[in-house]
């Protein structure tokens, strides 16, 4: 399968990452919009939200608490920071393997 994402979940793709353990890792985005701006995915390909089942909810709890760890690594935990994962289209997701853009560093607004 042609995936980015999987082939920086392996290795095969260079990434900067900053954290990584045996079912998720994160890696600062090649294109950031904010000071901060991390990406968190399974290591599984899961194509989106969408695709999640539940066999699949352990995984996506575990990812949570990493990305808690993530937060506090990269200094965001205390001000504040969000997370957004795009779907489909209108979502404007460009890449089929589910991942959560954790964005924060500086004040952010709430406007489309
Ligand atoms: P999406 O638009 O699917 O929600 O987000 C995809 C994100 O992946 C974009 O913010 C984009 O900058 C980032 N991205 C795309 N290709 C690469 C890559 O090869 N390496 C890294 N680190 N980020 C990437
Ligand atoms: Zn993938």
């Amino acid at each position: 399968m042609d995936c980015i994402f999987c082939k920086i979940a392996n290795g095969e793709l260079p990434s900067k990452k900053v954290y990584e353990d045996e079912h998720v890792v994160a890696f600062h985005d090649i294109n950031p919009i904010a000071p901060v701006h991390v990406l968190m995915i399974p290591k599984k390909h899961i194509q989106s939200l969408l695709a999640i089942e539940p066999e699949d909810k352990e995984l996506i709890g575990h990812l949570h608490i990493a990305l808690q760890k993530v937060a506090e690594t990269m200094g965001v935990k205390d001000p504040g920071f969000r997370v957004i994962t795009n779907i489909g289209k209108h979502g404007q997701q460009t890449v089929f393997h589910l991942h959560y853009h954790l964005i924060g560093g500086k004040q952010l607004e709430w406007t489309m």
